[in-house]
Formats: C-alpha cells, structure tokens, sequence
C-alpha cells in the first residue's frame, strides 16, 4: 500500500534524498528554560509596514523580552505576484526606528543572523520539499490536476447549492486518483498543484487554549488544502507549520484573521508529527467610521502605515506608549504612576489583552504625544527635532543649521521650570508651521494677506494701542514686571485691567487687557494664540517688536 505513495513521492522529487528526521538535527529544539518564549514575526514583503503588524511585532518583542526568549523576523515572500523590491529593507528600518529589532532572523535587508535560516521563504524551498515529499509518502498529501476553471464551477455550484465550501471529501476530485495515472498525467506536461490529504471530520470539534482569549472550540478541518502551489512554492498555511517547528517558535503571536484556520494548522502540525506552537490571536486594530467600526486600512487611512508616524515625526515613545494603552487596558494607570521609568518595566500580560476589536484612535495618540514633547527639555527636543528635520523636513534642519541657539530659544518657551508646560506641539513636523513668526522672511509671506485683527476692534484703536506701547515698552524687566507695566498701560489707555470688573462695567471701558493684549499678540506674530508673548518679544528684540508695530501702523 505504502509503495505506490512512496513512488509516487520519489517520482515528484527525484532529487529530495534528506527527510525530516535530518531536518531534525539540523534544527534542533533551542535551549531554553520553561517559560522562556521563541516569537517571531513574518511579514510578507508588500512594500509597507502597516501599523497592525507594528501592533503585532510590538506584543511579540515585548513577550521574548519579558521571558528571556527570543524574537525573530522570518520574511514569507511565497506570493511572488504581491512582492515589492526592497520590502524587507524597508520593514528592518521601519522596526528598528520603533525600537522593536530582532535579535535574529532578518535583521538588514541582506543580512541575517541565527541558526534556523534561512529566514527568506524564497530560500527554504528545499524543507517544504523534503516535508511535502515525506507526506506524499504516507499517502498524506497527493497531486491534484484540476484548473483554475474546474475550482471556479466548484465555487458557484457549492454556493448555488448552499453547500459548505471547499476542495474536501467527494468534492476534492483528484483524491481517489491512482497513483499511476498521477504519474502518467505528470509525464504527460499536466501542470499540478499538491494538496493535503486531509482525514478531517467536519463534525468533529477540536478545542485549542488561546493564551489571549482563552479556549476556543472549532470544528475539525477536512479540507484538502493546497499545500505546494504549480509555482513550487508553499502556501502560507504549510509553510507556517513547517518554519515554526524548524524556527522552533514556540508561541505563534499573530493576527485574529488566522483564528479560523487554526484547526487546520493543528491538524498539519499532526500530520507531520510535529508538537504543535501555541497560539495567541491579537485584535485587528479598527478606527471609527461614523457609527460603526472599520479595520484601519490602507486605501483610506495614512495613519495605517507606520511610515506616516514617522514622516509626521510622532516621538517614538508617544507611538509606543499609545500601543501598550491598547495592549492592555491597565497601562495608562501604571503610567500615571511611573512617568519617569522605563516603558519595559511595564510587563504586557496576553490574558488581559482586550479583544473585540482594538480601536486605534489617532486623538488619543495625539494626546500621549503632546504630553511626551511638552515633559521634553529643550536640549532633547531641539536634538530630536534635529534628526527628523534632517530626513524629512528641509525648510526646518535649515533654521536648526542656521541659528541653533535662535531655535532653543524658542522650543523653550514654556518648556522646563514651568507649572504648565506647552503642549501645541503634537508631531515634530508641528514645530516648523508655529514658528514662522520668528523669521521675518516668513513673516512677511503670512501678512500678505493681512493681519487676523478681530473685526470688532477698531483700526484707530488698533493704531493707538500700538503707537502708545511702541513708548511704553521696556522688555529689560522681568515677566511679572513686565506685565505689571501691561496693566498700567491698559489702565491708562482706558482699558481694564482687571476682567471681572471689566465683565461687570464694560460700558465704561474701551475694552479689556484681553483686547490690549490681543492687539500686541497679532502685530507681533499675527496668530490668535501662541504661546506666551512676552517671552516671544524677549527672542525677537525690542527693535524688531517696534518695527512690526509700526508695520501695523503704516498699514492700517
Ligand atoms: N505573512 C503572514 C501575514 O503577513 C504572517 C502571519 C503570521 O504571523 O503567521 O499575515
């Protein structure tokens, strides 16, 4: 019985002498204590890191660190209709930017480090071979001749029959196909695939123990699935099986779309006698669309590449921050409390991981992020803002390369020694937009179109407001000098300086402190808001706060 398999298999690969037991000493099972957890991640080379994947590589770095295991990258580029040129450099980068390097595997576009590479799909066509041949051998795994049109008539008969689909039992044609006419068919030039010989009860239940949701119960997979496609390479499904017992991964962390097809993986690991991996299926990160909920993708949302956060200049940390609050919902209390410690310490559990669907919600993000840049001395900033402008922001490395110490001035205001630190600055690439005022030719471009004064404020107001202060001003005091003289200046002008009294007596006043102040605000930088203006005048020098004055005066 076993014979005619056994012909057929050496008849399919003639060439493929090595077995598995020889796979076995060649890879053999790594030395690691109880506990100690083999992860890895397996990107296909699609041209882009998407940030699900980020979210996912993020959990099974964070998992081999905290067990003194091992993660490492393994790239699947067996869809060579879907490979992009250069992917795999691409991901190393984007990974080793957010500080979640593998200690094996690929870790350069051509470099790889380890002992159970290669860590290219493309290269181990030589293992699935040896895997597949021993399963034809066993009558496990068979040639299957139907075309591309014979699974098209399957499809729709099945769905206009409201079968269950799929290549399996009496539908799977070329299972009962005698091995001699297997043979002759190959001979004769038949293109082929190769399929499983499943022996899957579809009645039957397996039960699985997640380690992030738990026990899962499905039904037994009978499907003959493809296992070795006419190009020669694996399909996903057996090269997972085949790399993670030969990686000796011991816990496969991956995304929830690989739940159903589990029963199947469990029933290859079987079949090759391999001990099965454990599984853990992360959320798939979803964003809000109207009232529902959406996976976060590609097409409609930038932020679904992580590219975009660093192009953007989002600080690693905010990016990494943000993911464990997604991670396990307990983070953010344990943040509050260790603000200044090490995020490693914060140890991520699987069990605790929320399931239904993890909402990725740029605000939030956004929010981490502007606290992580305000908590940022000056010196760190300007160093951080350094090395992003240089890659992706020209307009600003020049101001940093012009003036470094003009440039500090202004990142610090409000930064250090503060109560309330500033906190408009959300993204690196937020920092050039709010800082044109400082440079006259920039200036000079945005009041082009004229100055943001309030419509309710009069222009003669305006000019006396200015031309009585071009008198007043001493910027050679300190703040709360400086401001006390403000107050006086406003008293005079027959302003208020004193806003509840104001609210209550308006008609008795030309206006407030709020308006005086407002008025000097937009002369000097023509926002509505910026960040402290006393500090601002401070930088640009009393000759250049005057002259913008009189620019107003001249104008108006
Ligand atoms: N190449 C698969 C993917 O990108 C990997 C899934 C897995 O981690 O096993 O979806």
């Amino acid at each position: 019985m076993n014979e005619k398999y056994r012909e057929l298999a050496n008849f399919i690969f003639p060439n493929i002498n090595e077995k598995i037991k020889d796979l076995e000493k060649k890879y053999p099972e790594r030395n690691m204590q109880e506990g100690e957890k083999v992860t890895r991640i397996a990107p296909s080379p699609t041209g882009f890191l998407h940030t699900g994947a980020l979210f996912t590589a993020l959990v099974n770095k964070r998992i081999s660190k905290q067990t003194n295991g091992v993660f490492f990258l393994r790239i699947e580029d067996t869809d060579t209709k879907r490979e992009v040129e250069g992917a795999a450099g691409t991901f190393i980068n984007e990974l080793n930017s957010f500080g979640i390097s593998p200690d094996e595997g690929i870790i350069g576009e051509k470099t790889e480090t380890g002992n159970y590479g290669p860590y290219y799909q493309s290269e181990r066509k030589n293992i699935y071979k040896i895997c597949a041949k021993e399963l034809i051998s066993k009558g496990l795994a068979y040639p299957c001749f139907c075309k591309s049109t014979d699974s098209e008539e399957l499809r729709s008969f099945q769905e206009k029959e409201k079968i269950r689909p799929g290549y399996y039992g009496k539908f799977a044609k070329c299972r009962n196909m005698e091995t001699t006419e297997a043979i002759k068919k190959i001979k004769n030039g038949e293109e082929y695939i190769l399929r499983l010989r499943s022996k899957g009860n579809h009645l039957n239940k397996i039960a699985y123990e997640d380690k992030i949701r738990g026990k899962i119960e499905q039904a037994e997979s009978d499907q003959d699935i493809v296992i070795i496609k006419s190009d020669g390479l694996p399909t996903y499904h057996f090269a997972h099986v085949c790399d993670d017992h030969f990686m000796r991964t011991s816990l496969v962390i991956r995304g929830e779309e690989w739940i159903a097809s589990v029963p199947l993986h469990l029933q290859l690991f079987e079949m090759l006698e391999f001990n099965p991996v454990e599984y853990a299926h992360v959320p798939t990160l979803m964003v809000q669309d109207g009232n529902g909920k959406r996976k976060l993708s590609k097409r409609k949302d930038p932020e679904a590449a992580c590219s975009y956060f660093l192009e953007t200049g989002y600080p690693i940390l905010a990016m990494i921050e943000y993911l464990l609050t997604i991670i396990n919902s307990d983070f953010e209390l344990w943040r509050k409390d260790n603000l200044d410690k090490d995020l490693e310490l914060f140890d991520v559990k699987l069990d605790k991981m929320n399931v239904a669907g993890a909402l990725f919600d740029i605000m939030k993000l956004n929010d981490i992020s502007k606290e992580i840049i305000g908590r940022m001395n000056t010196e760190t900033l300007y160093e951080n803002a350094k090395e992003w402008s240089e890659k992706y922001d020209s307009k600003l490395q020049e101001k940093i390369i012009s003036d470094s110490s003009y440039i500090k001035k202004i990142l610090g205001i409000e930064r250090e020694n503060v109560i309330k630190v500033r906190k408009d600055f959300v993204k690196y690439s937020d920092i050039g937009p709010s800082i044109t005022y400082f440079y006259d030719e920039e200036f000079q471009e945005d009041i082009k179109d004229g100055y943001v004064f309030s419509e309710e404020m009069k222009k003669d107001d305006i000019i006396e407001i200015l031309k009585e202060y071009i008198k007043e001003l001493d910027l050679n005091v300190e703040k709360d000098e400086w401001f006390n003289n403000l107050k006086t200046f406003t008293d005079k002008l027959g302003y208020s300086s004193n806003m509840k009294e104001y609210k209550k007596n308006k008609e008795l006043y030309k206006g407030s402190i709020a308006d005086v102040s407002s008025v000097i605000r937009i002369a000097v930088t023509n926002r509505k808001n910026t960040p402290d203006i006393y500090s601002i005048m401070k930088i640009l020098g009393k000759e250049k706060v005057i002259e913008r004055f009189n620019k107003v005066i001249d104008k108006k």
